[in-house]
């Protein structure tokens, strides 16, 4: 979590750190803050709240300086305070740092500089790492052509455990900044008479397309016209510099009223960039670039298994479905969190596969770490090219799908679906789905983009369920087999944004605990497709009626709900079993945005989260 930018440039350095950190503001929204090295002196700018308010503030009195940092933080230790905003300031003054992470170690480290008489405005772990990078700067001979706050940044760092993303710079050494990653993303945009360093190419890419993704355990210093990358232990590294394909457009939110808004309607497109190119000649299955594995090792392989993170899982949880249905191997899917730290005994035999739209979420990060370390292969799914987690894997598939900035993921996630889905096929045809099976697969795939168009023209009336529904306090969501995670995910969606509180079951599941809740004040969304298992889902309503509780049913064209039975009835296109879980998100996904809408609520900035989660 948590923004970063740091400028050394021809240019003003205030409005470009403002403008990145309104990019980067989804990462962390507590607060936020820059400092400019202008005049000999630092100007620090700090405030609880949006950049919005940052930028009243400095409008004030507009800062001149063409070198600076800037933050959005997502608290970690320490309360939601102006003091406790970055950029930290040394107590001697001399060092300024930003910072995304956690300092694990930072009370040992607090003890020992209040002995050597530093102090602290703040209660964060970030202030300590400022204040002993100062300790070692002041203690630091000064060596001609030697750089003092590149050595001293490098010395503290040796001594820091957990995770960190920093930029430094001196209050002497205008021009001039040191910045470093463990665990957290860092990227170095290299520009025209111009150096940036951000978490994350939004805030790069309105000044320059070439980049250079650090790496952990890499520490950069940077000038306006120069950069040298080196490790902790000092080493020098060649680093290879990327162009980014993304460009400002992209993750502009134009004429719609929240990002979440617009990437919920942009999935047709994003669903056909996810799959342009993919399909096999013969229209029978699909074929990756950068799977980096062999037909045949893929043939060996006897069981899958996959991590992830909040959104992410439900949409493993969907491939799990498709690859038992369509390949015939067993699959599992656990949380990254819980399989990191659970010395799960593993097959033989297993392909790793771990999903996440940022590429940085720690926790599949540690899961993917931990999978490589006991000697399997890893493949990744992610959205953000460069990003920690595809690089560590062996390959992978990107979602194409452009930067999803919205906190609560849409077209990430129905595009993890179709990327599942399509994997499925993929291996199914390897093994036993037959050629007729397949086409009829890539069939359905390829129409997927324009059922998706079909489901968004239900939106108002979506939206005016929405309206009657924003009021209650408990909301079940409910589904079987491919959209019990679909339930899932409706669930997560609407707490997320709207704070409901809701819960996702598969619906036989209801009538042994959850059933409890039932009443006139708890609305169940249910899911009932046509099929074989409809007349099972009726019942689930029936006993949910019998008790007053009010349904949504979300059926597909041709299903026939006994009379009365749901209170409202969103009914979407009848679609192939692979595509049915990314139409059936459509409405689910309109249903919690309007909600959050008719409530008031801050739909892009849901309060306590924030988009790709880097601390554990
Ligand atoms: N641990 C630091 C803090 O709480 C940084 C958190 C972040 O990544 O925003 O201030």
């Amino acid at each position: 979590m948590c923004g970063i930018v740091g400028y050394v440039g021809k240019h003003k350095a205030s409005p470009f750190i403002l403008e990145g950190l309104k990019r980067l503001e989804y990462r962390g929204y507590d607060s936020t803050g820059v400092a400019i090295l202008q005049n000999g002196a630092f100007h620090v700018v700090k405030k609880i709240g949006r950049v919005a308010n940052l930028e009243k503030e400095i409008a004030k009195s507009p800062l001149n300086g063409t070198f600076g940092i800037g933050h959005t933080r997502w608290a970690t230790h320490g309360g939601v305070t102006d003091a406790n905003a970055h950029p930290h300031i040394s107590s001697d003054g001399k060092i300024a740092l930003i910072h995304n992470g956690v300092i694990e170690n930072y009370a040992a480290m607090k003890k020992f500089l209040l002995t050597k008489g530093y102090t602290f405005k703040s209660e964060t772990d970030t202030e300590v790492l400022c204040n002993l990078i100062a300790y070692h700067y002041a203690k630091e001979p000064v060596v001609a052509g030697e750089n003092r706050l590149f050595a001293s940044v490098r010395k503290t760092l040796l001594h820091a455990e957990g995770t960190y993303g920093i930029v430094v710079m001196g209050v002497d050494l205008p021009g001039e900044m040191v910045a470093a990653r463990k665990g957290s993303p860092l990227i170095l945009g290299l520009g025209d008479n111009e150096n940036i360093i951000a978490s994350d190419v939004s805030a790069i890419v309105a000044r320059t397309q070439s980049v250079v993704y650090l790496k952990d355990g890499e520490i950069v210093n940077v000038t306006q016209k120069d950069f040298r990358v080196t490790t902790l232990d000092q080493e020098s590294v060649s680093p290879t510099v990327d162009r980014v394909t993304w460009n400002i457009a992209d993750s502009e939110m134009g004429a719609y009223a929240h990002f979440m808004e617009k990437e919920i309607f942009e999935q047709p497109v994003a669903l056909e960039n996810a799959m342009r190119g993919r399909f096999s000649e013969d229209g029978s299955t699909t074929n990756f670039g950068g799977l980096n594995i062999s037909a045949s090792e893929f043939r060996g392989i006897e069981r899958f298994m996959f991590c992830a993170c909040g959104t992410a899982l439900h949409a493993c949880m969907v491939t799990e479905h498709m690859i038992e249905r369509f390949a015939r191997i067993p699959v599992e899917c656990d949380y990254a969190s819980e399989f990191r730290y659970r010395n799960s005994p593993l097959f033989r035999n297993t392909l790793f596969f771990v999903m996440s739209q940022s590429g940085e979420t720690i926790d599949t990060l540690a899961a993917l770490r931990e999978a490589k370390r006991k000697g399997y292969k890893v493949l990744a799914v992610s959205n953000v090219v460069g990003s920690t987690i595809a690089r560590e894997a062996d390959g992978g598939i990107y979602q194409h799908v452009g930067p999803e900035v919205g906190v609560a993921s849409t077209k990430a996630f129905t595009s993890q679906l179709l990327i599942g889905a399509m994997l499925a096929l993929y291996i199914g045809r390897m093994r036993d789905l037959s050629f007729g099976a397949g086409q009829r697969c890539v069939t359905a795939l390829k129409g997927a983009p324009d059922l998706v168009r079909k489901a968004l023209e239900l939106a108002p009336h979506v939206k005016a369920i929405a309206k009657r529904y924003a009021h209650y306090t408990d909301m079940l969501f409910l589904g079987r087999m491919s959209l019990f995670p679909i339930a899932l995910e409706g669930a997560l969606k609407l707490k997320e944004i709207s704070y409901i509180h809701a819960e996702g079951y598969p619906a036989a599941e209801m009538k042994h605990g959850p059933i409890a809740l039932i009443s006139e004040k708890c609305p169940s969304v249910i899911f009932a497709p046509a099929g074989e298992i409809f007349n099972k889902i009726v019942s689930s309503m029936q006993e949910i009626k019998a008790r007053k509780g009010p349904v949504i049913a979300i059926i597909t064209e041709g299903a026939e709900l006994p009379a009365g039975l749901a209170d409202e009835v969103i009914t979407i296109p009848t679609c192939h079993e692979a595509v049915l879980p990314i139409v059936a998100s459509i409405p689910v996904q309109l249903l919690s945005y309007y909600i959050a809408v008719e409530r008031g609520c801050d739909v892009d900035k849901p309060r306590n989260l924030a988009k790709s989660v880097t601390v554990e």
